[in-house]
């Protein structure tokens, strides 16, 4: 059937080309950047990236040199009004603080970011940048070593095989590129990078820098971020007891490998191992393996992602003491029952990886002076990002977001409490619904969640008194999945069949962390199943695994098509009738009109 639509796809009008940027000029401030998508945007370099250091910062560091790196390029906003520096002031310059202070340059706020390490924090130089570069290599070696995969398409490949340096250069690399724009972001916007260590000395007033440089700030954000949670007993030495901050620079491929926690870091690197060639032990002070996903997927995940694989596993057990390689020594792991805390097993291996959490970083920031105590490490802060002091009372023009408030520990968390801050400061309020913020593991496959899992919709639905209904699709009756030879993966939809709202959806398949974003933002518009199952998606794509799920939800309510109430059927086709009949009639006269 011809279509009586013809799209256009002739050259660009001219706004459209005047729009299109040279690739070798800065970032134009009109450009919209959002999160972590502004990594994407290429900046030339004009300056040597800092070397990627994988310790934090010392504060006492004789040699952490207070000065401001970049004056304001572009302005930076109108100056502050009320005799301060700054209108805002961002202590971090890991992607929540980056998020937070390009968005205060789009709404004209003179804005400084404060940096005692190096920029982009831990996402960019010690977290998500450089995983995601392992696991594209491991990715890829898992296809190219998978003899019955590459049959299944008619490929036949030699021997697959890696250069642990490429690898490595491969993750700095990337995360030093990615560093670079989002440095020349900053600078490109205007913004005022101050480098040392920042503190709050009072409401409204900091110092940062060896040299105790003190500015005002009509409104300070904290974005200190976190690092890696070493547990009592445990000795790290950073080349046979490591963390992830270590494990990135993949110094070494070891034969045997323990990790420590199965949560997404544990699993992600467990994937980078596995493909190139270590054994991998988890150990997992819970009864179960991947404990944060929805139970149904992490039992499909490990059924795919561990039990094939050269991993074995202790669950229920605490590693309460590992000590390093040493003197000809292997690394030794002493087990504890989590429960009794009796002695288990003693485990010897090549090396281990501590995955065991994130730690929020406040060292130094002066809490103190404003009368505020953490909780468990974490700053504590109400649902608009508003700094808690001791005493209940909001500390008044002081915000903390990303790791350091563990609402969420991840890096669109952190960026969106910064946008979302901003807009409050300058005078819109916003309130972050965290059940719409997705969540991503990048294994092979990967997995994809966003709001509550089964259990935690269970328990909601009978504390306020609501049915819940689950409805799956299957990667297997995907053609693009099918395409692909990667039939195995599950989209799993929760809701209320009363109302229609989606109350979680959880991925495991190809390209889940890309997939899940069609849910996530239903959950953030507030859009309802019975509006989804009418939205058309590409065929043959993989998009469709979760068009198929919207429409096998079974919604008691009809949509409400319009906002009016529509006439009883027998008027609308009468009326429509009546048209066609005015229509005809018009259409006979036309000669005659000629
Ligand atoms: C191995 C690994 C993989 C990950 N993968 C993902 C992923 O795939 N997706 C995802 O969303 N998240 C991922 N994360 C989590 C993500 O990295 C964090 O959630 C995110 O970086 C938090 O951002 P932030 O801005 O809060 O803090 P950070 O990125 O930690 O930045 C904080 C910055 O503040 C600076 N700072 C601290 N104190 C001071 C001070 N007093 N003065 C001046 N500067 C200071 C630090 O030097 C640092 O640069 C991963 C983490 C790890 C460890």
């Amino acid at each position: 059937m011809q279509s009586a639509i013809s799209l256009s796809l002739s050259s660009p009008s001219p706004i459209a080309r005047s729009a299109v940027t040279d690739a070798s000029s800065p970032a134009p401030r009109s450009l919209r950047f959002c999160g972590l998508r502004r990594e994407a945007f290429d900046v030339k370099a004009s300056f040597d990236a800092p070397s990627l250091r994988l310790n934090r910062f010392n504060l006492h560091s004789k040699s952490s040199n207070s000065c401001k790196v970049f004056a304001a390029l572009n302005g930076n906003g109108t100056p502050p009004s009320g005799g301060f520096d700054y209108d805002l002031v961002i202590i971090g310059a890991g992607v929540g603080g980056h998020g937070a202070a390009l968005h205060a340059v789009e709404k004209g706020l003179k804005t400084a970011i404060i940096e005692g390490d190096v920029i982009g924090g831990t996402c960019v130089n010690r977290g998500c940048v450089p995983s995601k570069a392992l696991l594209a290599v491991s990715g890829r070696m898992r296809e190219l070593q998978n003899e019955h995969h590459m049959k299944s398409f008619g490929l036949q490949v030699a021997a697959a095989g890696y250069d642990r340096q490429g690898v490595a250069d491969h993750a700095n690399n990337l995360a030093s590129k990615i560093r670079n724009n989002l440095t020349n972001s900053l600078k490109s916007l205007g913004v005022d990078i101050l480098t040392g260590v920042g503190t709050v000395l009072g409401p409204q007033k900091l110092k940062y820098g060896k040299g105790d440089n003190i500015i005002t700030a009509k409104d300070i954000i904290i974005a200190t971020g976190s690092v890696p949670l070493v547990p009592k007993g445990i000795e790290v030495d950073g080349k046979t007891v490591i963390t992830s901050d270590h494990a990135l620079k993949l110094e070494s491929v070891p034969e045997w490998i323990a990790i420590v926690g199965s949560g997404y870091i544990g699993l992600e690197f467990s994937d980078v191992y596995t493909a190139l060639g270590s054994e991998v032990t988890f150990i997992e002070a819970l009864d179960q393996l991947m404990p944060g996903f929805d139970p149904e997927i992490g039992k499909l995940a490990q059924r795919v992602l561990i039990n094939p694989r050269k991993i074995d596993s202790y669950t229920g057990v605490f590693a309460s003491k590992i000590t390093p390689a040493k003197d000809g020594k292997p690394v030794q792991i002493e087990l504890i029952d989590a429960k009794t805390k009796e002695p288990k097993d003693t485990l010897e291996v090549d090396a281990a990886l501590i995955a065991t959490g994130r730690a929020p970083f406040t060292q130094g920031l002066g809490l103190e002076n404003i009368n505020v105590q953490t909780q468990r490490g974490f700053i504590p802060v109400d649902e608009r990002m508003r700094v808690i002091d001791a005493n209940g009372k909001l500390v008044p023009h002081l915000y903390c977001i990303g790791d350091a408030n563990g609402k969420m520990m991840l890096a669109h968390a952190a960026s969106a409490q910064g946008i979302s801050v901003v807009e409050q400061v300058s005078g819109q309020d916003h309130v972050l619904n965290h059940l719409s913020i997705p969540a991503a593991c990048f294994t092979h496959p990967e997995i994809s969640m966003v709001g509550l899992t089964e259990p935690q919709a269970r328990e909601k639905a009978e504390k306020e008194g609501f049915e819940i209904s689950i409805a799956k699709t299957s990667f297997k009756a995907n053609t693009k999945a099918l395409a692909e030879n990667e039939g195995e993966g599950l989209a799993k939809l929760i809701y209320r069949p009363d109302t229609g709202e989606i109350l979680g959806v959880h991925i495991f398949g190809m390209h889940a962390a890309d997939l899940i974003h069609e849910a996530s933002n239903a959950i953030a518009m507030g859009t309802r199943l019975q509006e989804l199952k009418f939205a058309v998606h590409a065929h043959p794509t993989l998009s469709e695994v979760l068009d198929e799920l919207f429409k096998s939800a079974k919604v008691k309510r009809k949509p409400p098509l319009s906002s009016e109430p529509k006439p009883p059927l027998i008027f609308q086709w009468l009326k429509s009738a009546r048209l066609i009949k005015l229509l005809s009639q018009f259409q006979s006269r036309l000669p005659r009109l000629q």
